[in-house]
């Protein structure tokens, strides 16, 4: 699937023992190489939707870990120092390397990830976006400036990079997540160090490939890949200043914590439970398509899915159509033409989905589609659950409280507005939410008083363009700056505040000043 600057074979070494092997490896990109690792721990990667070994990837060794470390400060010095527009131009070229290569990085998204090819470009676009954003640095980066605070006094301040940074990457957006970390971090003269989800590497090593092709000179940008291992020397090494971080709450608050002691800034993204406010008066057609391509796209795994509806009122007897809309969506491998809902990432990932659906069952719930017995032709060792559609929910039972990430919608009824917004406001979670109106005033109330980070009206995932910010709250991030946008820049620089005076020569001090300056 991949060039073999990024892929080899090599021996597997399990202990003392050698394996030869056919399956091709991932290699690491240290100080502007591809190399091999040294380690004797691979991880194997598998095409979910059939559940093959496509190839391994290795767990970085310590020594390999500090030499790519080394490398990112050894570049920063640099780096650091090249002019605003000489970086920008990188990334005009970087840009438009991507927009060239967008089926070529989809086509690496959906063998390891599994999700539908067009549903990888739209990956692949949203982090490209990203990267059109950061070639605006030479205005995002400025400083401010205030003449005379006093007589002959100016203050300004510069924005400063902060050194080496660090990220580390979810499965579920091979291309757009790493998009969000190393390019605004780099345009603001930072060397980065990324660790791809070693699920899905791929992506990633192309992505990065195109960094060095745009002109990215060596040292400015790392990969390691490997996990907890790799994670912890992420949090611990002294010369990382600052980690950017999206996955599940498991990993995101413990790198939070470990990162936040070690003195290093941390962002970290986390997981969801978005819910979906249907109005009776909503534009129905409308509504029920969103809704179900938002519950049901990239097989439910995305952290801005719709996985939750709140129908109000009236709306309760929208539940059969939306039902039949759901049974429609075709579910196949994501190469294969027409397909809707690709497979989930791992065969454990089907089963938790799977016991989560029968706990909703077990706890009372109603089952109104069953995806999980669906058969998939030519993919029968594929990862592949269904639409489901479990109603009845209430908040107590595990399948509301626990975040799913499959193709599964659960769904709760509410009398009025206020009780749909006190049920969205007690959850725990705040990335994203919806409502679904014609009046302009329901949903002005909802946008107001709902405690959520980013909020849709008649838009099902509101994701931020890049000259905002990804602004989830809440449980589903840990942090004071958000990802991309204004926030991004400041969480990747920091501020230097300059004070001067330039006197004219009778003005000198004829004695020295003991008090304080006022
Ligand atoms: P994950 O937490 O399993 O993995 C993310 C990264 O953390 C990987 O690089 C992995 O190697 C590392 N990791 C995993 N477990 C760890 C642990 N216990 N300690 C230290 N490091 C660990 O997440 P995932 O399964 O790859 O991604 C799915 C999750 O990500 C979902 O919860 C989803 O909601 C969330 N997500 C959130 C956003 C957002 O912006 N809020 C975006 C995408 C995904």
């Amino acid at each position: 699937i991949l060039p073999a600057v990024f892929l080899s074979q090599v021996p597997l070494k399990v202990g003392r023992m050698c394996y030869s092997s056919s399956v091709p490896t991932t290699k690491l990109f240290i100080d502007g190489k591809f190399v091999e690792s040294k380690t004797s721990e691979w991880l194997d990667i598998h095409n979910p939707a059939t559940n093959e070994v496509i190839s391994r990837v290795p767990k970085a060794t310590q020594e390999e870990m500090l030499a790519a470390v080394d490398s990112c400060s050894r570049a920063f010095r640099s780096w650091s120092e090249t002019s605003i527009l000489a970086r920008q131009q990188v990334f005009l070229r970087y840009q438009q390397l991507i927009k060239d290569n967008i089926k070529e990085l989809a086509k690496a998204i959906t063998v390891e990830q599994g999700k539908t090819l067009a549903d990888a470009e739209g990956d692949v676009f949203r982090g490209l976006q990203v990267v059109e954003h950061a070639c605006s640095i030479t205005s995002l980066m400025l400083g401010e400036t205030l003449p005379s605070i006093t007589k002959d006094m100016d203050t300004y301040t510069y924005r400063l990079p902060l050194g080496v940074c660090a990220g580390i990457a979810p499965f579920n957006f091979p291309a757009m997540i790493p998009l969000w970390m190393f390019p605004m971090g780099m345009v603001c003269g930072n060397t980065y160090l990324l660790k791809p989800s070693e699920r899905v590497p791929s992506c990633a090593m192309l992505l990065v490939k195109m960094m060095q092709d745009a002109g990215a000179p060596d040292g400015t940008l790392n990969v390691i890949h490997g996990q907890h291992a790799a994670v912890n020397f992420i949090c611990d090494h002294p010369a990382i200043k600052a980690i950017s971080f999206v996955g599940s709450n498991q990993a995101g608050e413990y790198i939070y914590e470990r990162g936040s002691k070690n003195g290093k800034r941390v962002q970290s993204n986390m997981g969801a439970k978005n819910h979906g406010v249907v109005m009776p008066d909503a534009n129905k057609e409308n509504t029920l398509n969103q809704l179900v391509g938002a519950a049901f796209g990239a097989a439910g795994q995305r952290c801005m899915a719709l996985s939750t509806a709140i129908l109000v009122g009236e709306a309760r007897s929208w539940l059969p159509e939306l039902v039949e809309r759901s049974k429609a969506l075709r579910v196949n491998a994501g190469d294969q033409p027409g397909a809707d809902v690709g497979p989930l990432i791992s065969p454990q990932a089907k089963e938790r989905v799977c016991s989560l659906i029968q706990s909703g069952v077990d706890e009372g719930a109603k089952l109104l589609l069953d995806g999980r017995n669906v058969n998939v032709k030519g993919y029968e060792h594929g990862n592949f659950v269904g639409p489901t559609i479990i109603g009845n929910v209430t908040p107590a039972m595990k399948c509301y409280s626990e975040e799913i990430f499959g193709p599964v919608l659960v769904v709760l009824e509410a009398d009025t507005l206020d009780d749909a917004i006190s049920l969205v406001n007690s959850n725990p979670y705040g990335n994203g939410t919806a409502i679904f109106t014609t009046n302009g005033a329901t949903a002005r109330k909802y946008t107001h008083e709902v405690d959520v980070g980013q909020v849709g009206v008649n838009v099902p995932i509101p994701v931020p363009l890049p000259m905002f910010s990804f602004t989830g709250s809440r449980g589903s991030f840990r942090g004071d700056t958000n990802f991309y946008g204004k926030q991004g820049i400041q969480f990747y620089t920091q501020i230097k505040t300059v004070t001067s005076q330039w006197k004219a020569e009778d003005a000198t001090l004829k004695s020295p000043a003991v008090t304080m300056p006022t």
